[in-house]
Order: C-alpha cells, then sequence, then structure tokens
C-alpha cells in the first residue's frame, strides 16, 4: 500500500479552496485499493478531480484519489463497448471516441472531472446525459474487497442522481466505466444553440459548437474558481408551476414525466436580483448566476454561507428550496446546505 500522506488540497478543487486532509491514497491498482480498504478504520471520501465537490471546512476526512488510467475498446458490430478507468480525465475520453469514430457523446464535450465520477451524478448537458450511453460500471466493495458490475438499469440514474449518491454512497469506489457507443453517426441537435447546425452537422462540428459554447458562457475555473452549476434546476408538480407561472409568465420551465416540471434554477436566482451579487470573497457570477465564484482568497465557508443565502433568497420569492448539485464536504463527511431562517 502507498503511504497515506496529508496534504494541502487547493490544487485539488476547482473553487481553490485552501483545506488539508489527514491522509491522501491514490490506488493505481486493485490490490492498493484492497490493502487501504483492509486499514480504513474512519470516514473517508472519493475525490476525483475535485470540479463538483466544496471543502466547507479547512480539514477534510481522509481522501482516496483514485489512480486508474486506461482506455479499452472492444468491437460489438455496429457498437463499440470503451471503458475508461476512473482517473481518466472525460474531456480527453470524448476526444478519444469521437476521433476514432465512436459516436453519443460530443454534446457532453468539456465538462470537467474524472471518468469515474461521471455516473455518480450522472452527468449531462446539451440535451444528453451519461445514462443514455451507459453500459455498465465497475465498483470496488469495500466490505467484501471484490469488484461488482453494475448494469445502466442497476445505477439508478436520475437528474444528477445515481445510486452512487444513495445506498453505495462511502461504501467502495467506482473503478472503470464501460459505455456503448455507436459507429453511426446521429446528431442531438434539439438543444438551444446546436439546432443551428443543420440535420447534416458532422460529429465534429457538434463537440466544436458545444466547445465554443461552453467556453463563451462559462467561467474558466483556473481563472475564476468554481464547480460550475452551483444547484440542481428544481423540479417541482404541476400545480406548483401553474400558480408560479401565473405571477411569471415569462419563467422558463421544461415539462418531465409524472406531471411534474423542471425549472431553471439560474433564472429564479437572476430574478432575486443576485446576478452579480458579491460578498467579500465569493459572490454569484455576473453572467451565470447558477455559478457561485471564488474571487481570490476565499474560505469555503464562505461559499457555504453565499449558497445558503441565495437559497435563501429564492426561498422567499418563490417558495422553492434549491438543492446544490456540487458536494459540501466538512471534516467529517457530506453536510447539507441547511436552510437559514428568518
Ligand atoms: C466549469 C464547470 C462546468 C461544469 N459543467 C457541468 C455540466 O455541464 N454537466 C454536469 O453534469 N456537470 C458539470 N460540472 C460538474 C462536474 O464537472 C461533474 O460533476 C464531474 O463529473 C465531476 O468530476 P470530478 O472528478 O471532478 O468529481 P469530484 O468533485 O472529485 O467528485 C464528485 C462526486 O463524485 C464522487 N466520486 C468521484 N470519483 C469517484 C469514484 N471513482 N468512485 C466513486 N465516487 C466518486 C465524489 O465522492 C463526489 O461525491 C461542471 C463543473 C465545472 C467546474
Amino acid at each position: 500500500m502507498n503511504t497515506p500522506q496529508a496534504l494541502q488540497l487547493n490544487p485539488e478543487n476547482s473553487f481553490s479552496i485552501s483545506s488539508s486532509c489527514p491522509a491522501f491514497y491514490s490506488p493505481s491498482s486493485i490490490e492498493e485499493l484492497a490493502n487501504i480498504a483492509k486499514a480504513m478504520d474512519k470516514p473517508f471520501y472519493v475525490l476525483g478531480a475535485g470540479t463538483n465537490t466544496l471543502f466547507v471546512n479547512n480539514v477534510t476526512p481522509a481522501i482516496i484519489h483514485p489512480n486508474f488510467h486506461g482506455i479499452e475498446v472492444k468491437d460489438c458490430g455496429d457498437r463499440v463497448l470503451v471503458s475508461g478507468q476512473s482517473a481518466e480525465n472525460w474531456h480527453e475520453f470524448v476526444q478519444f471516441c469521437l476521433n476514432r469514430g465512436y459516436y453519443g457523446i460530443e454534446n457532453l464535450a468539456l465538462i470537467p472531472g474524472s471518468i469515474g465520477a461521471a455516473p455518480v451524478q450522472n452527468i449531462g448537458a446539451y440535451g444528453v446525459e451519461l445514462a443514455d450511453v451507459l453500459d455498465s460500471v465497475s465498483w470496488f466493495e469495500f466490505s467484501s474487497q471484490t469488484l461488482r458490475h453494475f448494469t445502466n438499469e442497476q445505477c439508478h440514474f436520475g437528474y444528477r442522481d445515481s445510486i452512487f449518491k444513495h445506498a453505495l454512497f462511502g461504501k467502495g469506489i467506482i473503478v472503470s466505466v464501460t459505455l456503448s457507443l455507436s459507429k453511426t453517426w446521429q446528431p442531438k441537435l434539439s438543444y438551444q444553440g446546436l439546432a443551428q447546425l443543420g440535420a447534416d452537422a458532422s460529429a465534429e462540428q457538434v463537440f466544436n459548437q458545444v466547445v465554443q459554447l461552453r467556453q463563451s458562457k462559462l467561467p474558466d475555473p483556473k481563472e475564476l474558481p468554481n464547480a460550475g452549476s452551483f444547484f440542481k434546476n428544481p423540479v417541482v408538480d404541476e400545480d406548483v408551476f401553474n400558480t408560479l407561472q401565473q405571477s411569471y409568465p415569462d419563467m422558463p420551465y421544461y415539462p418531465q414525466r409524472n406531471h411534474q416540471v423542471k425549472l431553471a434554477a439560474g433564472w429564479l436566482i437572476d430574478q432575486c436580483g443576485l446576478k452579480g451579487y458579491r460578498q467579500g470573497n465569493v459572490g454569484v457570477h455576473q453572467h451565470q448566476a447558477l455559478v457561485l465564484v471564488n474571487y481570490g482568497q476565499a474560505s469555503g465557508r464562505e461559499l457555504y454561507q453565499l449558497a445558503q443565502y441565495v437559497q435563501q433568497q429564492v426561498k422567499q420569492k418563490f417558495a422553492i428550496c434549491l438543492e446544490p448539485e456540487v458536494r459540501l464536504l466538512d471534516s467529517a463527511g457530506l453536510i447539507h446546505l441547511t436552510e437559514v431562517n428568518n
């Protein structure tokens, strides 16, 4: 087993928060992982690239940072099964597939982070989510020290959700992810900004357009530390939506199954006058109300408090409670965003 090191974590998270962990393990083989599992007697957190995690405290639990690398391809006629080990970079994986003519994930270009984290919140963008192409996940279970395989159905995917956030959270590590991709190109252009490409757009054109749109809309964490969308888009019952729509006829919305409607969290925050709002070292991005940013030397606590304030303002105006998409980690493990009462 590699020796655990105490570590300063600010290069390990896209919010660039200074936090330290008592022990940092970076296994690169199943054998190493099994040895860590045997010795682990305290809570731990699995950290990929740290682009969806806020270190709320200046100390975290022990960190396990998978270091499994490699991509394998299995030809299955008109489809291919492409497996990526968990430490591979998601965007480079998308490029790898595109270059070889394996199609289905172009719309997910430029999402930061590791392959291992992608199934955890079922990453999605521009009308596609991981669940659309996922074949299976290999997951190492700490208690049995065995590798288990989960089919797409067994992952219980939902909107920014999966079994890895619930029943399996804290019990193991995703080691690799296998996608089923097509050798036949079929563009998915339903999303605003892509339709203009036209039905004969090539995979490279869609990929480039997604990259360009994302670069023009979202702040680069290297220049302005952030974790993308801080909150999930709330899904409400139709009757709640109908009442709100009477007061806000211009409110954007996306009908869902089961008489539910998804609202745009960024729009709700913007309507509270919070776009560009700043509290000392932290703020709501001036163009993207859904993105909270660290302007410099912010602590995780300051970002947490800003998130509470945003949540409170939206609740007061719309009676809707925004839930964070970002994982909030303190010294003992994940925490919730608690509501501030007036
Ligand atoms: C600028 C920006 C834009 C973004 N845009 C999008 C977007 O369009 N769509 C989208 O869905 N997300 C988006 N995100 C969020 C982020 O990119 C994804 O959530 C990504 O999958 C996180 O990967 P990570 O390796 O950094 O995860 P981390 O932050 O390291 O971890 C996230 C969660 O996954 C768990 N985890 C990580 N690796 C493993 C593993 N191997 N096994 C088990 N659990 C694991 C962690 O414990 C944690 O709960 C964006 C983020 C940024 C900074």
